[in-house]
């Protein structure tokens, strides 16, 4: 047996980079909360050969000081919490201060930012973890971020990675639940040169839907919303297809907690409860359903790119989500159809 001996930082960054940075897609989804988080109304996504050979993301929001710009790589920096006391709000929204650096660890990184107020910008390179100098930039404000050659230092994950068609379609996916959650927000995403989202700020969500799904969801949809929130803190809010726009499948089924895409089978199957008698066996409803959970109540963190989240009372939801549904069915005068007994 050898001896115990600590593994070199660079392996050590590798490690957990491969943690929170699993695909390429899970570095899209990190790079566009942070835009979205620094206030950004307008997002332009680039990438090649499924994000492989390169990921650019543009946005419009609130830049960074370029005396920040150094530690924006750092492990366990960030800019969005100050306390121990803010830690469930690192949980719930994913603030670990860990993308950037993950990102940097593994890939060949140029960071550009400019902040409205200074007359010019900055940029700074981060390749496989070594940082470089902060160099001007004459940028316009907002930030933009190039990440070339993911995992190129990490040749045992790379073999990981599925078919460029297969990356860009997860790809597709988060910018597809970021748009339905950011209503608000102009979304660009582009593969190999050629346009696959331009997706314009929307008045509100169901603008958002017609959009994605067509008019025809959007006109079979009602609005539901189980008050404020209740004694454990739960709410429920978002909107039901008419039994008529019933589908096939279950893909026009959205969950979100605390504005974060999920999916969760026993959720989903009750908000087939919700539908008992009214649609028939085999049939889907379609359903976006936005919860708020309080943060304890929640791990959404099992795992960074999961789309799986634990809750500590899922009884307490299934029901939330049960009779949310039905009470609000029954204010329509809808015709039961057809089901099977149990
Ligand atoms: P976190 O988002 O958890 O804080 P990140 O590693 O994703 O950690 O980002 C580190 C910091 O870099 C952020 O806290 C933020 O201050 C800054 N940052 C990253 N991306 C942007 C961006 N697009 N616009 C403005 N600031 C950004
Ligand atoms: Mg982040």
């Amino acid at each position: 047996m050898g001896r115990i001996e600590l593994l070199p930082p660079d392996v050590v960054t590798k490690i957990a980079a491969g943690e929170v940075i699993e695909r390429p897609a899970s570095a899209v989804k990190e790079l566009v909360e942070n835009s979205i988080d620094a206030g950004a109304t307008r997002i332009d996504i680039d990438l090649e050969q499924g994000g492989t050979e390169l990921i650019r993301v543009v946005d419009n929001g609130h830049g960074i000081h370029a005396a920040d710009l150094p530690l924006a790589f750092a492990a366990h920096a960030t800019s969005k919490l100050r306390s121990a006391d803010d830690l469930f709000r690192i949980l719930t929204k994913g603030f670990r201060g860990e993308a950037l650096a993950s990102i940097g660890g593994v890939a060949k990184v140029t960071l550009q930012s400019r902040r409205a107020e200074e007359p010019a910008g900055a940029e700074i390179k981060c390749d496989g973890g070594i940082v470089g100098d902060v160099r001007p930039w004459g940028g316009s404000p907002g930030t933009r971020i190039e990440v070339r050659h993911l995992f190129y230092s990490v040749p045992a994950r790379k073999k990981f990675l599925k078919s460029a068609a297969t990356e860009i379609g997860r790809t597709t996916d988060i910018v597809e639940w970021l748009a339905l959650s950011h209503p608000g927000l102009h979304i660009v995403l582009r593969h190999n040169g050629k346009l696959v989202y331009d997706i314009p700020a929307s008045a509100s969500f169901t603008d958002r839907v017609a959009l994605f799904f067509g008019g025809n969801v959007r006109d079979g949809l009602y609005h539901v919303d189980s008050g404020p929130a209740d004694d454990n803190g739960l709410r429920l809010q978002g909107w039901i297809g008419d039994p008529a726009i019933d589908r096939g499948n279950a893909k026009l089924q959205y969950l979100f907690v605390n504005g974060r895409w999920f999916r969760d089978r026993s959720l989903s199957y009750a908000i087939q409860e919700g539908y008992r008698n009214l649609i028939m066996t085999g049939r889907h409803p379609v359903a976006f359903l936005f919860l708020t959970v309080p943060p304890d109540q929640v791990d959404v963190n099992a795992h960074p790119t999961k789309a799986e989240v634990r809750f500590r009372e899922n009884s307490l939801l299934f029901s939330l989500i049960r009779a949310t549904i039905k009470n609000r069915l029954l204010k329509e005068n809808l015709v039961p159809r057809l089901t099977v007994a149990e």
